[in-house]
């Protein structure tokens, strides 16, 4: 059997396809965030990087680099077990007490990552509550997605953010259906938010749960940074809310929240949190200290709220068009495949700036785009030099200027 040849072939239609994913190869600058070595060059000078997730700039803060160091030179480097089997640190517990804290819930539990929280989440409600029906927003992420899969119980889809399609595909569930709501608050692509009261209100009318995924929300809304749901005073009325502490929280690891009786269940039942190492307690106690200073700290959101703001004015003072959201995500919208990844390589080549192309599967044909996430530690300078170099860019690739 030639293993070579079944390997290379599938990978040959994805180049045809232009699907084929190329990373780009960096070494962060801690303290020099947003700026990078770009190594994809020979490393031969830095880059500007406009598409993290470390929305805040979290993942270089003095108090989450203090709090890492200490906590590596006390328990040393890995959790050295499972949680069930010697691996529940001190510093595990320390964080879960926060992250219920954050969201106003009995209790939380963490995970490798969001992914792997979503996943194993979704997928132990789904198969092991009695006639549980996932009903899924059209847009959930993979994650959801995989966990609702591995759950193989019946699954139903509602029109993206549309409550009234949601309350039709309810209604038409049996009577004796455990209906399970999952949905996100900030969708990452278009950077569109949830009408999370609305969704709340229809799933309560059919006695379901709901089930939130706040990741690209949690630390950057609300007065204590715990999301969207917070900002609308919502929390207590979902069920489950889930989260990352990879982005905003600038480190790594999942969690979900929610009463005592259903952090038990899927602590209990979960496969995908039993049967897996715990997180090294350096990085649970430097999440905990980056959801500690972002409890308190507004500055870092409201600066990065500004830096968005800027970005959209000028955005549009060059006739650029982007996708008009409520978020901080800003998306560029080239509407061509070729010409996303082209305007992407020229502004890593030519002008120092890094912006992943985003075409499809990760979004419909006909929208690939440019996806900007502006921080707190990008400057008005760094705004500027981006607007002029996409204004370049978009006369040279002729491409359709947005009408004021
Ligand atoms: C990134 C992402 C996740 C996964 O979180 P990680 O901590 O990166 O694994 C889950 N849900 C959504 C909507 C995401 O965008």
């Amino acid at each position: 059997m030639d293993f070579e040849k079944l390997f290379a072939e599938q990978l040959d239609t994805l180049r045809n396809e232009g699907n084929y994913r190329v990373f780009a190869h960096l070494e962060r600058h801690c303290g020099g965030f947003p700026k990078a070595k770009n190594h994809g060059d020979g490393a031969k000078r830095d880059v500007t990087v406009w598409c993290s997730n470390d929305y805040l700039g979290m993942g270089q803060h003095q108090d989450v680099l203090n709090a890492m160091h200490e906590t590596l030179d006390k328990c040393g480097a890995g959790a050295g077990g499972t949680r069930n089997i010697s691996g529940t640190n001190h510093y595990h517990v320390k964080l879960e007490e926060e992250l219920a804290d954050l969201h106003g819930k009995d209790a939380a539990l963490i995970f490798t990552s969001g992914y792997v929280s979503n996943w194993a989440s979704l997928s132990t409600l789904g198969a092991r509550l009695p006639n549980a029906v996932i009903v899924s927003d059209a847009l959930n992420h993979a994650s959801m997605i995989e966990g609702m899969r591995h759950a193989k119980c019946p699954k139903a889809i509602w029109k993206h953010n549309d409550p009234e399609d949601l309350d039709r595909v309810l209604s038409d569930l049996p009577a004796n259906a455990t209906k399970i709501v999952a949905f996100e608050s900030v969708y990452s692509m278009d950077g569109d938010i949830a009408p999370i009261r609305e969704i709340v209100e229809v799933a309560e009318k059919h006695g379901a749960m709901t089930y939130l995924d706040e990741v690209h929300a949690v630390g950057l809304y609300g007065p204590r940074g715990a999301g969207i749901a917070e900002q609308e005073g919502l929390m207590d009325r979902i069920t489950l809310i889930e989260g990352t502490l990879g982005k905003a929280y600038g480190v790594m690891g999942g969690y979900i929240t929610g009463s005592r009786n259903l952090i038990d269940f899927v602590r209990s039942f979960a496969s995908g949190f039993i049967f897996t190492t715990a997180i090294p307690p350096a990085v649970a106690a430097g999440a905990t200290a980056s959801i500690k200073h972002l409890k308190q700290s507004d500055s870092e959101r409201m600066l990065q709220r500004e830096r968005v703001a800027q970005l959209r004015a000028k955005l549009d003072a060059a006739g650029i068009p982007h996708l008009p959201n409520p978020s901080h995500i800003v998306p560029v919208m080239v509407k061509d495949p070729v010409k996303c990844k082209q305007i992407s390589d020229i502004l890593m080549q030519d002008f120092g700036i890094y912006v992943q192309p985003i075409n499809y599967p990760t979004v419909p044909k006909g929208t690939e785009r440019l996806r900007f996430t502006p921080t707190p530690l990008h400057t008005e300078a760094d705004i500027d030099y981006l607007v002029a170099a996409l204004g370049t860019l978009w006369s040279q690739c002729a491409l359709a200027r947005a009408v004021a």
